[in-house]
Formats: structure tokens, sequence, C-alpha cells
């Protein structure tokens, strides 16, 4: 799989005398969680995968050369059982992705490591992210944090529906790949599918309202699509990994200070 993590961010590139000898109290170990699934007619089912390094790996060349942060090796497989029916998609139940991340949190702490960071890039993984933060915390006293590989950055020019509606296969996603993998994006299938308007909000919601039904994305984006692929550009791509990479950095600093 293709990654942008730096080779001298790569705990796995280390032998283990040499992780013997690092500041393990210091150390801040980071863990990218990803998936592979159906990301529509245009994109790869790696998209998430990939994100997840790119991000990561753009983020690791902003932070000091000096600092001991390592990279994990991404966990590509994860909570999809949304997509599945789509060609491709293979799901880790929520039961065994949870049990790997605690065999590697039991892992990380049996090495002697006392900070995990987990950087997800599959939004099917975040609430369990949420949840094995706490669990390792209460089981391995592991000191942990979990984020979006987005960091919450700004993105400017997207659109407020694209924003809130375009969460799959859409404009953003696409455009990281136009920057970072052209090669994968098939620019001729672009599909168009949003699941709620902004301006129609409505009491019960797939996403992001008062009430959120539960969904499978068969039910909702016969193409595999949630939200609009047609305005994606490599330059706003750049951008926008440019922009989550400065503010994935920032909270990589931050959980690296945190006590
Ligand atoms: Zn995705």
């Amino acid at each position: 799989m293709r990654t942008w993590i730096p080779d001298d961010r790569k705990f796995a590139y280390l032998n283990w005398k040499q992780i013997e000898a690092l500041p393990k109290e210091r150390t801040l170990l980071v863990l990218p969680t990803g998936a592979i699934e159906q990301h529509g007619h245009h994109l790869p089912i790696a998209m998430d995968t990939l994100g997840a390094n790119l991000l990561l790996g753009r983020a690791l060349e902003l932070v000091p050369k000096e600092l001991p942060i390592y990279a994990l090796e991404t966990v590509c497989y994860g909570k999809s059982n949304e997509h599945i029916g789509f060609p491709g998609t293979m799901a880790l139940s929520a039961s065994t992705y949870m049990a790997v991340l605690r065999d590697i949190g039991a892992s990380v702490h049996a090495s002697g490591f006392r900070k995990l960071l987990l950087f997800n890039a599959h939004g099917g993984n975040t609430a369990l992210n949420d949840v094995m933060a706490r669990d390792l915390r209460a089981e391995f006293g592991l000191r942990t944090f979990h984020m979006g590989a987005g960091a919450g950055a700004k993105l400017e020019g997207l659109s407020e529906q694209e924003r809130k509606y375009g969460f799959h296969a859409g404009e953003v996603e696409t455009a990281f790949l136009l920057a970072a993998t052209p090669e994968l994006v098939d620019t001729g299938a672009y599909t168009v599918n949003y699941i709620a308007k902004i301006e129609d909000e409505k009491i019960l919601s797939p996403e992001n309202g008062p009430v959120n039904f539960a969904w499978l994305t068969r039910d909702i984006a016969p193409s595999g699509v949630m939200g609009d692929p047609r305005a994606a550009t490599a330059e706003n791509g750049e951008r926008w990994i440019a922009a989550c990479a400065e503010k994935a950095a920032k909270a990589l600093m931050a959980a690296f200070e945190f006590q």
C-alpha cells in the first residue's frame, strides 16, 4: 500500500534494540486506522487507508525531526459493514476491530510505551476508536488520544452542503487522490448522491441530525457515493491536504507534550 509516511517515522523499520533504546515515557506512537471499502465508481477501495497514510505522512513531515514520534503500520481493515453488498468491501465486525486495537494497545504497553494516538480516516471506525482509547487508558494505563485524520481543518472553498453531507467519495476524498494518486481516480465515472440537503433539515436524519437513523449505504446511496465529486480539483486537494496536515501536526505535538 502506498504511504507518505517518511521512512524515519516508521516504527516497523526499527529493530528491537533501537526500540528498546527509545525514551519510552516520552515517545508518541501513532496508529493510523483506515478501511478497504467501496468508494463509488470512481475511487479505489483503498481510499481511506491511502487517506490515513497521506494525511499522517504529510503531518509527520511538519513535526520537528528530533522528537520521538513514530507511526505504527496502518490498520487497513475497518468496521465497514455499512458498505456490505458492494464488491470489494472488506469489513471487520465491531468486536474484531476492537480486539485488534486492544491487542495492539497491549503490545504497545508490553513494549514499555505510554502514549498511543489513534489517527482515523474512516467514519465507521470513529465511535470504536473513541471507546478503545478509553478502554486502553483504563486497562493498561496508556495515555491515549483519538482524532480524525482531517484534524478539524477548515477546507477553504468547500460548500456547506458538501462539508456536511459529502462525506463519502465526494469532493474532498476525490480531490485528495487527484492531488496524491491521480492514476487511481476514474474521472469519467463520477456519480452524485446526497443523502440529505442542508436547506431541508429534518428531525430524523441519516447523519448530523437531532435524531439519526442507522443506515446502510445500499439503502440510501445506490452508487456508493455520498456527496458530489464533480467539483474536485488537484489544486484544492493539495491545499486541503496541506491544511489538514498542518492541523494534524499541531495535534500530534499537543499529544506529545501532554502529560
Ligand atoms: Zn472514505
